[in-house]
């Protein structure tokens, strides 16, 4: 057994102070009954826990870590700003040079906002969205995360057109809730049944364009093509919530893979090197009802902090600079993600296997995973277990079935071969 010991302690101490030990859900393990890691340091493609075990890390800070875990060309940019000082609250060039970036890798963005994280991103895409529609009703894809901003934390109600939310958790109010609309992923018509039942309402569409927080759900073809077509016609803003894939299923993100041109995105992850960093942008024209320009007001003391900008620019610049990061990150998906496809196959287990690049979600459950409904049927005791079988032989894996694994540039064949073999062990072949 692997020796967890250290680990153990800090979470009981944790949680004497820190609500269930923890300062963000995803991390407490919960959804697998299992112990967290607390992490001591990481480099490339491994993190090092309390008791020193050492881990293959599938999660990469939930994204940010394309190029691996303290990548020098990240953190020699971050030790070279901190010595002129860690925040002024006041314009930087910095910031230009980081909006300049993102207009330049993603032709769709004419002008970008900084945030501190994904959740802002997709709280203010939305207030401009409303601000410059002047409707209120929004529409959402139920499986599809955004943030815990209270309008965004609900769900479909049990038919296919919502009469209004209903919040998903407490503490978030029927008001709050009522102009979010929800509708379901790779089915088109449940969009279309909203934008007929509240005509001339609905102010944004926003969505993951490859869905990766109900596990990953690909977009089905003509689903995304009819959505745009629909926000064109009806006057709706199309938001394309990029924070996980944005500057990894490509340099522009889903949009360029997809070929779709949304008319705000939300960034986050990348795009801060792994410093707490959101960005929202857009066609100019919506952007510029933004404050201090127009009436949507939206601010943050930290927004476009220098030492966030620079992890975040030099991490965007590495990959422009090499794009064979997304050669390697691909042929790595294909091979861990193609070869758990191969395991799960040839033990007949029910199992199914969703990637998309270098993202991925091994279900268990023998449907096709194509929106909440499917990805719902997995079982989740059986992730448990698999979860808890990777995770003594160094695999660390998302604790709860309905995530994506995340590879980086670091990680080698060898990695994933060594994965795959503990995998095959699993599953009996
Ligand atoms: N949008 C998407 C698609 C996400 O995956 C997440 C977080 N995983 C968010 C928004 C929220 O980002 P943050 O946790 O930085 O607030």
């Amino acid at each position: 057994m692997t020796n967890t010991t250290k680990s153990a302690a800090l979470f009981a101490e944790a949680q004497n102070y820190i609500p269930g030990g923890v300062n963000s859900p995803a991390r407490a393990f919960q959804a697998v009954g299992d112990t967290p890691r607390f992490i001591k340091r990481a480099k490339a493609q491994y993190l090092y826990d309390a008791d020193d075990n050492k881990l293959i890390d599938y999660i990469g800070s939930w994204g940010p870590m394309i190029l691996g875990n303290n990548h020098p060309a990240v953190l020699k940019a971050v030790q070279e700003v901190i010595e002129d000082g860690l925040s002024f609250g006041a314009a930087t060039e910095r910031e230009i040079q980081m909006a300049k970036l993102v207009c330049q890798l993603l032709p769709s963005v004419e002008m970008v906002r900084m945030v501190n994280s994904g959740t802002e991103a997709t709280m203010s895409a939305l207030r401009a969205a409303r601000g410059y529609t002047g409707r209120n009703r929004i529409i959402k894809f139920e499986g599809c995360y955004h943030g815990h901003s209270d309008g965004l934390l609900v769900k479909a109600g049990s038919g296919l057109i919502a009469e209004g939310g209903t919040p998903d958790s407490a503490g978030v109010t029927p008001g709050c809730a009522q102009d979010t609309l929800t509708a379901r992923y790779n089915d088109f018509e449940s969009v279309e049944k909203l934008f007929q039942q509240y005509k001339g309402e609905i102010a944004a569409v926003i969505l993951e364009p490859v869905a990766a927080n109900m596990g990953v759900v690909p977009p089905e073809k003509g689903f995304l093509e009819q959505i745009r077509t629909i926000c064109t016609e009806e006057g709706a803003v199309l938001i394309f919530d990029e924070v996980i894939t944005g500057f990894r299923l490509s340099l522009g993100g889903a949009q360029e893979l997809l070929g779709i041109t949304p008319d705000l995105s939300t960034f986050g992850k990348i795009i801060g090197g792994g410093m707490p960093v959101g960005a929202y942008g857009g066609k100019k024209e919506i952007m510029e009802v933004v404050a201090p320009l127009g009436p949507v007001y939206q601010a943050g003391t930290l927004s476009g902090n220098p030492v966030a900008m620079a992890a975040g620019i030099a991490q965007l610049t590495y990959l422009k600079d090499h794009p064979e990061v997304y050669t390697v990150i691909d042929k790595l998906g294909e091979r861990l993600y193609g070869g758990l496809a191969q395991i799960v196959e040839k033990a007949g287990a029910a199992c199914s296997v969703n990637y998309v690049g270098s993202i991925g979600t091994l279900y268990f459950t023998d449907q096709n995973v194509r929106d909440f409904q499917t990805a719902k049927t997995a079982d989740l005791a059986r992730y448990a277990d698999y979860f808890k079988f990777m995770m003594e032989r160094g695999h660390y894996f998302a604790p709860a079935q309905f995530e994506a694994m995340f590879l980086s540039n670091a990680h080698t064949e060898g990695d994933i071969d060594r994965t795959l073999d503990s995998a095959a062990q699993y599953f009996g072949v």
